[in-house]
């Protein structure tokens, strides 16, 4: 199917590529390190479970509606409708193996719609969802996750391109799966609905990627970036194949978000080891501890204080930024040229190693 891409590129009409919807399995609901799950297929769909050579339907009306799910040792205890299976893994999907509508649940925590394909082992004594989601709308969930209330859509739509980038070009980030759902990758709740503005946002920039070097780029984004964003030597980084490049940034500029923090002088320290010792302090502090690696300190009481600017790493897509952008009428594709230089809008079946 390449070449004819290819040609259809050639000939200027990238649009008429038939679409393709790549998946990408994505680890859910770890944050919770359950031992147990529920499962019900959502409205009137039903669900196939298979398992150890076993099937099971789940379909609400029917004896089994909700598949009981529990880790015992290195295996899975699964049980509907009296019948009981003990296996290593599970996979759930719709009758003929396609993606479905899947309700999952933590009992007593949270549960969560998702639409794709479950596949679910069992890691030291934890379940370890893994659910392979369609590009697009793993995309729409992300906008939706990620987005302010009220972002005007033309950044809504700079957001989905960055994320569905990070997507193509950054799977591998976990070893059972590819990316999870917290803002370590990217932050993915439910899918929106069809009609709301980050599905319309998603849909208006399908299959569109930022490329660099004929790549596509693994997109970062920032919450507020404090005046300019940042390379990733800047914060410490390890070079990757798109270096980001320090912009201006408008509303940043005159009007930083300012924060102020209490740190001890071991954190200090560690913060000099610039963005890896900020996640550092997070991980154990809770994430805004130190909301960026944008500050000047000053000692007190043997304590450091850090009077910062900005949220988040700095690396790409400001999001404040780009409210203010489209709010001032730009368009997604000026956005995404002002916070990614050097790189180009590609369609992500265009553009190789993808
Ligand atoms: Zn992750
Ligand atoms: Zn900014």
């Amino acid at each position: 199917m390449r070449w004819l891409s290819l040609l259809l590129l050639s000939l200027g009409l990238p649009f008429l590529v038939p679409a393709q919807n790549p998946t990408v399995r994505i680890g859910v609901l770890g944050i919770f390190h359950t031992q147990q799950l529920t499962l019900a297929a959502d409205q009137t769909g039903e669900l196939l479970v298979s398992a150890a050579d076993q099937r099971i339907f789940v379909r609400s009306g029917s004896a089994c509606s909700l598949l009981q799910i529990r880790s015992s040792g290195a295996s899975l205890l699964l049980s509907c409708g009296g019948k009981e299976i003990r296996a290593p893994q599970m996979r759930a999907s719709g009758r003929n193996q396609q993606a479905a509508g899947l309700v999952i649940g933590v009992p007593g925590k949270v549960t969560r719609r998702y639409v794709g394909v479950l596949d679910l082992n069992v890691t030291d004594g934890e379940l370890v969802p893994v659910v392979a989601i369609g590009l697009e709308t793993a995309v729409a969930s992300v906008v939706e996750a990620e987005s302010a209330p009220g972002t005007p859509p033309e950044a809504l739509k700079a957001q989905a391109v960055v994320s569905r980038s990070y997507f193509a070009a950054g799977r591998g980030r976990h070893s059972n799966f590819d990316f999870c759902d917290l803002t370590h990758c990217q932050s993915l709740r439910e899918p929106p609905a069809a009609d709301s503005p980050a599905a319309s946002a998603t849909a208006a920039t399908r299959d569109l990627v930022l490329s660099f070097d004929e790549k596509p780029v693994t997109a970062m984004f920032t919450r507020s970036c404090g005046g300019h964003t940042r390379t990733l030597a800047e914060i410490g980084l390890v070079p990757s194949a798109y270096p980001y490049f320090s912009v201006l940034c408008d509303v940043c500029y005159k009007n930083p978000v300012r924060w102020t923090r209490k740190v001890s002088r071991e954190d200090a320290l560690l913060l000099l080891r610039g963005e890896i010792g900020r996640l550092a302090i997070d991980r154990v502090l809770g994430w805004n501890a130190v909301p960026s690696n944008n500050f000047i300190t000053h000692e007190q009481d043997g304590e450091v204080i850090l009077e910062g600017t900005g949220q988040g790493h700095g690396l790409g897509l400001c999001q404040r930024g780009a409210r203010s952008m489209a709010q001032d009428g730009s368009g997604f594709r000026a956005i995404i040229e002002h916070y990614f230089p050097n790189t180009q809008l590609k369609v992500l079946s265009s553009v190789p190693d993808s």
